[in-house]
């Protein structure tokens, strides 16, 4: 494979699927003693089905405003959704970038990470442009239209979005009944 590299990946500057120079990417062995990275979106092979938000995470106000912007942001989408600590993420793993308004531009990380984002031809929203969407109403559990609005779980981490019909819901207070 060496032959094929070009010299800025066998330098290990540039990422050796798309070649490109920007962004977050990881170690992915050694060449002549060189070692070679990668984006973990190109070793994917696309985006993932996540949301990753962006904002001023420095301060307890600040990370408390983007957790609960995420936690918006999840119910609102009905995907799982990262708030973005620092600024080790390879923007282009992800399907959207949603960043704070009010605080993105007072922390280098999120700064960083928004221009990235913004570079990277992938898009780049504010809470206000996802009012837009369609809400996307399906039972997490069986596919059925729900009326209920959805509640985000925060799952190590990452707000993982749950909308559930009234069926389900009947159905797992039986489970709970039955096992108490
Ligand atoms: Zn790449
Ligand atoms: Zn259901």
């Amino acid at each position: 494979m060496a032959h094929t590299l070009t010299l800025a990946q066998r330098d290990g500057v540039a990422c050796v699927a798309c070649n490109g120079d920007r962004g977050y990417m990881v170690p992915v062995g050694t060449l002549d003693g060189i070692p070679m990275f990668e984006h973990p979106s190109c070793a994917a092979g696309g985006p993932q089905e996540a949301i990753l938000v962006v904002g001023d995470t420095t301060t307890p106000d600040g990370l408390a405003s983007v957790t609960a912007l995420a936690y918006d942001v999840a119910s609102r989408m009905q995907m799982p959704t990262v708030v973005a600590m620092g600024r080790q993420y390879d923007v282009r793993a992800f399907d959207t970038v949603v960043y704070d308004e009010t605080s993105y531009l007072d922390s280098i990380d999120s700064t960083v990470l928004w221009a990235e984002a913004s570079e990277a031809d992938m898009p780049v929203l504010t809470l206000d442009d996802l009012e837009e969407f369609d809400l996307i109403a399906e039972c997490t559990w069986c596919g059925e239209t729900a009326d209920d609005d959805p509640m985000p779980t925060l799952i190590e981490g990452v707000w993982m979005p749950a909308r559930f019909c009234g069926g389900c819901i009947d159905e797992a207070e039986r489970q709970e009944r039955v096992n108490a």
